[in-house]
Formats: structure tokens, C-alpha cells, sequence
């Protein structure tokens, strides 16, 4: 809580509590463990740390939410946490809005030193209809949502007669052959692929996969080879 009305420490506000806000909030509470003067607050979104690698693992229900969240109030016992959306930050006036709960309830929150630790948000490259209809993959929700869709399209195509719909909706097109677009479209093959059965309308032929990359070899960061060893072993798994 912020007292206005107390006279007040050196104050660090932290914005985002991501990797970058998390582990400087964290390397800051050890640097001033004993140091009284200074209060450090972390403004972020949502009451916990997501660890974003494992993404792709919720959204193919590989593994539980508790998995891959980490309450941020019991990561960080010095550091304030103050859930709420930053709205504006006002650099020469040393001072940051943001507005937290139901209400949207606004607060002005005074600051010495601040950390811009916001992330980043997709680029959807002006595609026309993209950013309206794809379901992106950042958030937790977005997994959540992902894996909701899926299951969607599964129930729907195995009672749909027209075959053109019924393809439609079997066809899922993961876009970005990157890190995160590789290992999305194998838990996604994965998923759909182990969940057929239990469908007695559908088959695995009539299911299409497809990873839809802009380069001639999917993940550029690993090297042409280990990138054309990714693709094969995702087209053997039908991808
Ligand atoms: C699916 C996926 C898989 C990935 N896999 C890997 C991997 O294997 N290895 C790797 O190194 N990197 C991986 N990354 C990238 C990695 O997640 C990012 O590089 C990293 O999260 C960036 O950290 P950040 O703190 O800058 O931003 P983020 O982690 O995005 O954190 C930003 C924080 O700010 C909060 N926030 C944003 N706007 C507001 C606002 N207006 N008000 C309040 N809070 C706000 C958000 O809620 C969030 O808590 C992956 C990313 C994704 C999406």
C-alpha cells in the first residue's frame, strides 16, 4: 500500500513482471537486502511470472497451469507487488499511472528509478485479417485459448457432413517457422494426432498440419542443418 501522506524511501518502481522485471526485481531485493532507505515496487499485469517456454505445452494440455505460472508474491518477499495496467508514464515528472481492480481504480505512483521491463507485443506484419482471426501465442490465455479452439474444431468436424467444412476445420496452419512456431505446431500435431481416436468420425487423413515459414529452412537461429534435420522429423510426424 502507498501511504501518500508518509514521508517517503528512495523508491524503484519496476514495470512488468516478465523475465526482465522478475529477475531485476529479484537481483534488487539481494543488492538492498539490508539496505532500509530504498522501496522497490513491481507493477505488472497479472499476480504471477510466466515461463513462456513451456508454453506450447499448455496449449497441447501436456502439462497443468500451476506448471508454469509462479506467484509473484511469493517470488519476491521485499519488492511490492502492485497488480494493475500501466497506462501512462511521465518521464520529467518522474512519475507513472496506472490502473488497478474492477473499478479501474487510477493511481499515480512517484518515482526515483524506474524499469521499463514491458516485453513486447506481436507483430502481426499488417497481414490483412490476421491480427482479427489467428490466435496469437504470448500469454497464457492465448494457450489456454489455443487449446479450447482445438478441441472446438474437433468436436465440430466430427459431426459435420460437407467435407469441405469438415477439412476447414481439420486444417491447422501454425505461422513462423522460429522457436516458438516449431514447437507450438509439434504439440499441436501431437495433441490433435493423440486425440483422434476417441473421434469415430475422424481419421488422421483427414487431418492437415501445416507450418508456414517465410525462409527456405525452418528455425534460422540453429543452422541450415539442424533446421532441415527439425523438418524432416516434423514431416514424418505428418506436419
Ligand atoms: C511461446 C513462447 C516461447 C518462448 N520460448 C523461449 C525460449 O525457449 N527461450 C527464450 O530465451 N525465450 C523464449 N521466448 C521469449 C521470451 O519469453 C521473451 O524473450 C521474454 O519473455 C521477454 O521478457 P520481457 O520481460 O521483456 O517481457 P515479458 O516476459 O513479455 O514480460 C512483460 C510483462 O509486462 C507485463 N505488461 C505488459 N504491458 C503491461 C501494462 N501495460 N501494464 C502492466 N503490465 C504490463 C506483462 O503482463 C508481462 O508480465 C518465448 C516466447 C514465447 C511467446
Amino acid at each position: 500500500m502507498i501511504d501518500p501522506d508518509k514521508p517517503r524511501k528512495k523508491r524503484i518502481v519496476i514495470l512488468g513482471g516478465g523475465f526482465g522485471g522478475v529477475y531485476a526485481a529479484i537481483h534488487l531485493e539481494k543488492l538492498l537486502a539490508r539496505v532500509d532507505a530504498v522501496e522497490i515496487f513491481l507493477v505488472s499485469q497479472d499476480n504471477f511470472f510466466l515461463f513462456t517456454p513451456m508454453l506450447h505445452e499448455i496449449a497441447a494440455s501436456d502439462l497443468e497451469i500451476t506448471n508454469i505460472v509462479n506467484p509473484l508474491r511469493k517470488l519476491l518477499r521485499k519488492v511490492e507487488v502492485l497488480v494493475g495496467e500501466v497506462n501512462e508514464i511521465d518521464l520529467p515528472n518522474k512519475r507513472v499511472l496506472i490502473s488497478r481492480g474492477y473499478r479501474n481504480h487510477s493511481q499515480e505512483i512517484d518515482y526515483d528509478h524506474l524499469v521499463i521491463a514491458l516485453g513486447s507485443t506481436t507483430n502481426f506484419y499488417d497481414i490483412p485479417g490476421l491480427a482479427d482471426l489467428a490466435v496469437p501465442m504470448k500469454s497464457l490465455r492465448d494457450a489456454i485459448q489455443l487449446r479450447a479452439q482445438i478441441l472446438r474444431h474437433l468436436e465440430e468436424a466430427n459431426f459435420e457432413c460437407n467435407s469441405a467444412e469438415r477439412q476447414s476445420l481439420l486444417t491447422f496452419v501454425v505461422a513462423g517457422g522460429g522457436f516458438a512456431g516449431v514447437e507450438t505446431v509439434a504439440a499441436l500435431n501431437d495433441f490433435v494426432r493423440d486425440a483422434l481416436p476417441f473421434y469415430p468420425n475422424l481419421g488422421e487423413g483427414m487431418l492437415r498440419v501445416v507450418l508456414v515459414h517465410s525462409g527456405p529452412v525452418i528455425l534460422p537461429e540453429l543452422g541450415e542443418s539442424l533446421g532441415r534435420h527439425t523438418q524432416k522429423v516434423l514431416k514424418g510426424r505428418g506436419v
